[in-house]
């Protein structure tokens, strides 16, 4: 049986790993068009497209269509003025700490929407349907890590330290109270749509800020050095994290 304690904690904690990164600095730095371009592959796919396949099979499938319009609607505007605070609003001062502090939140959005799919597969009188074997492992070794490393790229850019950028990274471990969050609801409820309606809502927000710092913060960065590889280096992340997730969610 596997135990959704240990999952949870793995999810969560696997994303620490990219501060990693931290030892080839200057090679992060060096080859910008690669490590933007890769990251704003995995990017796109994970906030533009992933998300918002979530928000549009939830859409179908909350069963109340104007509940459902409204609330993806909520989400989807609320993450777009959230990643505009983020990037353009009073806040934060520098360019590259806008960039790190959005990629943070959507960090800690992608997390829990992760850990929400982990904690459904828990909840109720099913029996976990999770396959978890060396494919499921590495799959999901590699998709939580390229997601801390959304995060750490950007803090070795804004020239943050180790120690505080691995602070940061801490965004990740919202996957772990999510992951109980279903189990939770079914124990107050019993079947109950509010599982869903709440993924819809983060997911419209995750769609958001993750398309609003791709444009703004991860494309113009891999194409700064108006160097030729960068699309490739984007479409090599996409289809890289498009892999992974034939095998885990
Ligand atoms: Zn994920």
């Amino acid at each position: 049986m596997t135990d959704l304690a240990v999952l949870a904690a793995g999810f969560g904690v696997i994303p620490l790993a990219a501060i990693i990164l931290y030892t080839v600095t200057t090679r992060v730095l060096a080859y910008r068009e690669a490590a933007w371009g890769f990251l704003a592959g995995v990017l796109g796919f994970l906030g533009v497209s992933h998300a918002m396949a979530v928000v549009l099979v939830n859409h179908s499938l909350l069963g109340d269509l104007v509940a459902a319009t409204v609330l993806s609607f909520v989400g989807l505007a609320i993450g777009a003025g959230i990643a505009w605070l983020l990037l353009d609003g009073p806040f934060i001062q520098t360019e590259p700490n806008k960039i790190l502090w959005a990629a943070v939140a959507f960090l800690a959005l992608h997390s829990f929407g992760d850990g929400l799919v982990l904690g459904g597969d828990f909840t109720g009188a099913f029996l976990p349907t999770l396959r978890v074997d060396a494919v499921t492992v590495t799959a999901t070794i590699a998709h939580r890590f390229a997601e801390g490393c959304l995060v750490v790229v950007p803090a070795i850019w804004a020239a943050w330290r180790p120690r505080p950028a691995f602070a940061v990274l801490f965004a990740s471990l919202a996957s772990i109270p999510a992951a109980y969050a279903p189990g939770w609801i079914f124990a107050s409820f019993g079947f109950s749509p509010i599982p869903r309606a709440l993924s819809t809502f983060l997911a419209g927000m995750e769609a958001t800020v993750g398309l609003m710092l791709l444009v703004r913060g991860f494309i113009p960065i891999a194409a700064a050095d108006r160097g030729t590889r960068w699309p490739v280096w984007i479409a090599i992340g996409f289809i890289a994290v498009s892999l992974v997730h034939f095998f885990v969610e």
